[in-house]
């Protein structure tokens, strides 16, 4: 039951998954590595997250609808990559990007299961779809940036532009900055973009400053709200629930698209947001009333990064997984031991026995003035774009 009152039917969600969706591993030892996806799965699996849930299997993307967001050449390129090496033009070879066998094919089926997730809504048999494997949100029209190859997010929002989707609110809450996409979309008015992130000046990119507002017609449908390392749940939340939902009044977008990542957990190697699993939980929660009271309940959900391939990324993606479906998991659930056996054969590290870090999600509103270490931030963003949607910085009720 979601808290405005709407329960969606499960036949009414589709869920990506196909094995295949494991191919896109950059390499062995590479961060972005899909056991993250294996382990997430198996975990929905054994709490019955998944239970009469058929997935929906992907096929690869067309070039054509990869060339919505990428020009042709990147595509040949990414293609003669593993025969052909290193490729600095369009980074391909690099530490963060490194070449693989069948890149351009399991970059195309992360982009096909983007693409089928927002068709399921688009033609009436979902309200909502998550993929998982999907929120490779760094991706650039000509070059692979991130460990991002092909722009799934992009290329989703696009084909719905052309299924009869004109307003469109993608909301990123991966602890980078979505530059991607909001590059893609920057001078495009039906698309608004909203990612919050770590702050730039301290974080990869370096880009989604609150100043990066969006082109001419389209100042205003880029949103960027960028936080201090070691923000917590309280916090983040705050923030988020100080700018989103404002946005998401003045600008009545028909669906959301989320890209999910999680490497805003605490525990996660490559940046330095402190939330915890319970705090994703509350998250996709919020997400989840958003939809049902801003876009008809319609809610495209994608995955992103998450390094903590073992601790974090399974369990808070279960949360995303069963929020998705209204199978909502109790935090205290313990963790089933066939999972626990499972993934022991895969690593040393001490792992969960149940789904929450027992970290509190409550959080006090914003109240107008600057309080606790996110508020300069929030405001920040607010000055930025509120006035060009009409609402006022300062008025707690914007
Ligand atoms: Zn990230």
């Amino acid at each position: 039951m979601t808290s405005s009152g709407a329960t969606v039917d499960p036949a009414r969600v589709a869920v990506v998954w196909d094995e295949g969706l494991l191919g896109y591993k950059l390499s062995e030892d590479h961060p972005l590595h899909p056991v993250r996806l294996d382990l997430t799965m198996r975990l929905a699996r054994s709490l019955g997250v998944l239970e009469g849930v058929e997935p929906l299997v992907p096929t690869p993307a067309p070039d054509a609808e990869v060339e919505r967001i990428h020009v042709a050449s990147y595509l040949e390129a990414v293609r003669r990559a593993p025969r052909e090496g290193d490729d600095p033009v369009h980074q391909l070879g690099t530490t963060d990007n490194p070449i693989f066998e069948g890149m351009h094919e399991a970059s195309a089926l992360v982009c096909g299961g983007s693409i089928a997730a927002a068709r399921e809504i688009a033609e009436g048999r979902a309200d909502r779809a998550v993929n998982i494997a999907g929120g490779l949100h760094h991706a650039m029209a000509d070059h692979a940036w991130g460990f991002c190859v092909y722009n799934d997010c992009a290329i989703a929002i696009s084909w719905l532009l052309d299924h009869g989707y004109e307003r469109i609110c993608y909301i990123d809450t991966d602890v980078h900055h979505g530059d991607g996409v909001q590059a893609a979309f920057y001078d495009d008015d039906r698309v608004l973009t909203i990612s919050m992130h770590q702050h730039p000046r301290t974080l990869w990119p370096g880009t989604g400053f609150a100043s990066e507002l969006g082109n001419g017609a389209a100042s205003g449908t880029a949103v960027n709200l960028a936080l201090p390392p070691r923000t917590r749940d309280a916090g983040w939340l705050r923030a988020f629930h100080a700018v989103v939902p404002g946005l998401l009044r003045a600008f009545q977008p028909q669906i959301l698209v989320t890209q999910c990542g999680v490497d805003t957990h605490h525990e996660d190697p490559l940046a330095e947001l402190s939330l915890s699993v319970d705090g994703h939980r509350a998250i996709y929660r919020s997400l989840r009333e958003l939809a049902g009271q801003y876009t008809d309940g319609k809610w495209l959900a994608l995955g992103g990064g998450g390094y903590g391939l073992f601790r974090a990324v399974p369990r808070s993606w279960t949360h995303l997984l069963a929020t998705v479906l209204d199978r909502d998991v109790e935090p205290s659930r313990p963790i089933p031991a066939d999972w626990i056996s499972y993934a022991t054969e895969k690593t040393r590290r001490p792992l969960p026995t149940s789904m929450t870090e027992d970290a509190p999600t409550d959080f006090e509103r914003w109240g107008g003035f600057t309080e606790v270490e996110v508020d300069p931030f929030l405001l920040e963003t607010r000055r930025a774009v509120f006035p060009l949607h009409g609402l006022d910085p300062q008025d707690t009720r914007d």
